[in-house]
């Protein structure tokens, strides 16, 4: 499979009229100044000198606000800047992000001319109730409608979640992933909420009327809906904010968390926890106590098997008394791991008698 570069083009949040309460944007948007020709150019030069496999697949992505909520004539300029590349062969594709309530048939007719591939959905929440208490200002219905109008006109189509959002509960995460998952939306990437400084959910954390999720509920809940994307063969492509000098650990002084289920490796976390509970499920079918496992792995995996400052390992001696050797196969295909028991408790009791 070809190697797959982003090249990724930060848009500020400029002309959003929303007032998502979990959002920042009116404190950076003064900070920011609009994104010219000149910048989208700039940066794709920068990565492609930069990138290693010169054929790969490369992609251009603009993140970070409501794409096609900015002025019409700014995406037509930003689009075709990247276009010229398309042409030229040196770049494949174009993704975007923006909001429901910004897609109509003009605006796909407007991304398909430049060859955009991927549209991504901020949905957050598919609750109206949640929506409204958030001033998402957009409803559940838009959300259905952009996604059938997005897959009508043939692009990926490709879904953002938030967990953990006020008074959202559980079971209403578990039914926005439901609900998206009846969209069929290629890939999904999961937010835990987490509360930025300057927002109105800060002045509510302070007030006492909202409580973040703690790390483990944040662990649960995402690998809860991972395993429903996962039934359904729809890719997460991120579980958790970026890290960045802003979004790091509240202890950190240049940091613009306050609270939240902030983790480095959050995604190693959730994903070192699916694995967990799948070498238990492999340990519980076996009738005799086991003592020592051998897990198989690709190599990038190995890290994920053994879990943040190798918890895996240690809740599997701690628990259940287990030895777990990794070995690594360069052949396996990544995110499918081989567990074979090694050793048997008779066995090991069996060595012990022959020394
Ligand atoms: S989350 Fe998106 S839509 Fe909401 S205020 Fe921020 S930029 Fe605007």
């Amino acid at each position: 499979m070809k190697k797959q570069y982003i090249i990724p083009i930060f848009v500020p949040h400029l002309g959003c009229p929303n007032d998502c309460t979990f959002c920042n944007q009116k404190k950076i948007s003064g900070e920011l100044r609009n994104i010219t020709e000149n910048d989208v150019r700039d940066t794709i030069e920068f990565y492609l000198d930069n990138f290693k496999e010169k054929d790969a697949y490369k992609e251009v992505a603009f993140y970070g606000g409501s794409f096609t909520g900015i002025d019409p004539e700014l995406q037509e300029r930003l689009l075709k800047t990247v276009y010229d590349y398309i042409k030229e062969k040196k770049i494949n594709g174009i993704r975007v992000s923006t909001r429901p309530d910004y897609i109509d048939k003009k605006t796909l007719k407007r991304l398909k001319k430049y060859k955009v591939k991927t549209i991504e959905l901020g949905v957050q929440s598919t609750n109206n109730y949640i929506l409204a208490r958030c001033k998402r200002g957009h409803t559940y219905e838009d959300v259905v409608k952009a996604s059938k109008l997005i897959k009508k006109y043939r692009f990926t189509l490709g879904h953002q979640m938030m967990i953990g959002l006020p008074e959202s509960t559980e079971n209403d995460d578990i039914k926005t992933a439901k609900d998206l998952i009846k969209l069929k939306p290629k890939i999904v990437r999961i937010y835990p909420v987490l509360v930025i400084k300057g927002t109105e959910l800060e002045n509510e954390y302070n007030k006492g009327e909202y409580e973040p999720l703690t790390i483990n509920q944040a662990v649960e809940r995402c690998k809860e809906i991972c395993y429903l994307f996962g039934k359904k063969k729809i890719k997460v492509i991120r579980i958790g904010l970026q890290s960045t000098e802003q979004i790091s650990s509240p202890n950190k002084e240049t940091s613009e968390v306050v609270a939240g289920p902030y983790h480095e490796t959050f995604r190693q976390l959730v994903e070192s926890s699916i694995y967990y509970d799948t070498i238990i499920e492999k340990i519980k079918t076996i009738n005799t106590k086991v003592k020592e496992i051998e897990i198989i792995v690709n190599p990038q995996d190995v890290n994920n098997v053994v879990g943040y400052k190798r918890e895996n390992i240690n809740k599997l001696k701690e628990n259940y008394d287990v030895d777990v050797i990794i070995k690594q196969d360069i052949k396996r295909p990544v995110g499918k791991i081989d567990i074979v028991v090694s050793k048997m408790y008779k066995d090991f009791l069996d060595d012990k008698e022959k020394v």
